[in-house]
């Protein structure tokens, strides 16, 4: 690549130079590419579809392949089997320490899904997923539901991602995954928040209601929506 082709003009917020160019770190962020969602209980319409793009990606110059999983015990708080309420109805929860439950955050019941340990937990078969070089895994606690792969809905206590990518001089994120409506479009909007530039590949993403309706709430949160091609050309130059 030559220097009138930086691929990517420098983030605002982290200013790192090396010989005189503008740093660019960029990390990938698999979301939530797990049985359970792409053909299990809480299927994504299309989740299969996105697989290849994925993986097609994962070759290319990154500084860390991150993904990320839903890791839920069976009694978790977002399950509607839990409450014995109808799935997608909607029940107020609180953080386990905010015992004055002063913030209350409607929560969608969904069906048991990515249960820890469990096939619907794992990644689906047909990603290369023995490339990637992290996984960060969120709800763990049967009291606390994240959407985002940085914190729970809540924002009070992170995941061990903000710290891998602070560590690792990462500048710009790049999301591909499930579900876009959900889990990336969070992440986007907490990518955003950490300072990272964001950049949401939209043919590899896939939601379960209207992805148009996501895209068009990150890119105002000031996500970068891109593709597989222009990412590959971008970075594939490099290689
Ligand atoms: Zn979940």
């Amino acid at each position: 690549m030559s220097a009138t082709e930086t691929p990517v003009p420098p983030t605002q917020s982290h200013p790192h130079e090396s010989n005189g160019q503008p740093a660019f770190v960029p990390a990938l962020i698999i979301i939530d590419m797990q049985n359970d969602f792409v053909s299990g209980s809480l299927a994504v319409p299309g989740a299969a579809s996105i697989i290849d793009n994925i993986n097609s990606l994962l070759d290319l110059p990154w500084r860390v392949r991150v993904a990320t999983r839903d890791f839920h015990p069976d009694n978790h708080v977002s399950f509607a089997h839990t409450h014995g309420r109808p799935l997608l109805s909607k029940v107020v929860i609180y953080h386990p320490e905010d015992t004055k439950r002063a913030s209350g955050i409607e929560q969608v019941m969904w069906p048991v899904h990515c249960v820890a340990h469990t096939n619907g937990a794992d990644f689906v078969d047909g990603l290369d997923s023995k490339k990637f070089d992290v996984t960060v895994s969120k709800g763990t606690h049967s009291h606390i539901e994240s959407y985002s792969a940085f914190m729970d809905i809540w924002g009070r206590n992170t995941t061990e991602l903000p710290l891998i990518l602070e560590e690792l001089r990462v500048t710009d994120v790049f999301l591909v995954g499930l579900a876009g409506d959900y889990c990336v479009k969070y992440t986007a909007a907490d990518a955003v928040q950490f300072g990272y530039k964001t950049w949401l590949l939209t043919d590899a993403v896939k939601s379960i209601s209207n992805e148009e309706v996501a895209l068009q709430e990150v890119s105002k949160k000031g996500v970068l929506l891109t593709t597989c091609r222009e990412v590959i050309q971008r970075l594939g130059n490099g290689v």
